[in-house]
């Protein structure tokens, strides 16, 4: 089976249009599944809700996503990402509104051995980050599958675990398809629709192939100005327009 997985699109309609384009019609994946963070920053949330609802069969939500629901503490969140929180919860409608609530933090793909989480499987509704090694380990002991597919950062990476040994992949742009390993376990981000913070403002996505045990993460262009254009009508902070242009 082959997957297209992508997430953090955070209501940048003109992004995941193109990536739905690309998954769907360029690498005719069988499967689509969302890691989340389908709102907040940008301005088409209960367009983009309408078009993941639609078109992706496995949905789980992000941090984003129950900051918009009133789920989760936003106090940790910088000035610009609560003004989003706030502007999104004044735009959901009842129908997004319900939408969002009914996914779940994270499936298991038992007969496929992988799971997906937004952030971390050892803890999903503390939405921590991954930033050491050490981390990574701990991460590692708290699933059982071969393989965890997250978001949240914003940045494409594979973590590769051989006998406890962490090994990290940058998976930058134009980075060959990966091989897993048999004998290796893996923790793969798959970077974001909506707003990539790598320093390459091109929309991430991930093909993974289930029988090859193969994983890909490409990039695409697409119409950032119309994207921001509308943020900044929409009176969200100009600094969530800015940042795509620069992906930072
Ligand atoms: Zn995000």
């Amino acid at each position: 089976m082959r997957y297209g997985i992508y997430s953090d699109l955070h209501a940048n309609l003109e992004a995941l249009k193109v990536v739905l384009q690309k998954l769907t019609v360029e690498e005719k994946v069988d499967c689509l599944i969302c890691l989340g963070d389908v709102v907040g920053y940008g301005a088409n949330p209960n367009e983009c809700i309408d078009l993941v609802k639609d078109k992706t069969k496995h949905v789980i939500a992000g941090n984003h996503d129950h900051a918009a629901l009133d789920l989760t503490d936003i106090r940790y969140f910088n000035p610009y990402a609560k003004k989003a929180v706030h502007w999104t919860q004044e735009q959901l409608t009842q129908e997004s509104h319900d939408y969002l609530h009914s996914l779940p933090l994270s499936l298991h793909f038992e007969e496929e051995d992988f799971m997906i989480v937004h952030a971390t499987p050892s803890k999903p509704e503390a939405w921590n980050y991954i930033f050491s090694r050490q981390e990574a380990r701990y991460e590692f002991n708290s699933f059982t599958e071969k393989v965890c597919f997250i978001g949240h950062s914003h940045q494409p990476l594979i973590i590769e675990s051989e006998n406890n040994e962490i090994n990290v992949i940058q998976a930058h742009e134009g980075t060959d398809v990966v091989q897993l390993k048999e004998d290796c376990r893996y923790i793969i981000n798959d970077g974001s629709v909506g707003q990539p913070r790598d320093r390459n403002p091109k929309s991430a996505y991930c093909i993974f192939d289930s029988d090859k045990m193969t994983v890909q993460i490409k990039r695409t262009g697409y119409d950032v100005e119309k994207a921001q254009k509308k943020i900044i009508d929409a009176g969200l902070p100009e600094l969530l327009a800015d940042r795509l242009a620069t992906g930072d």
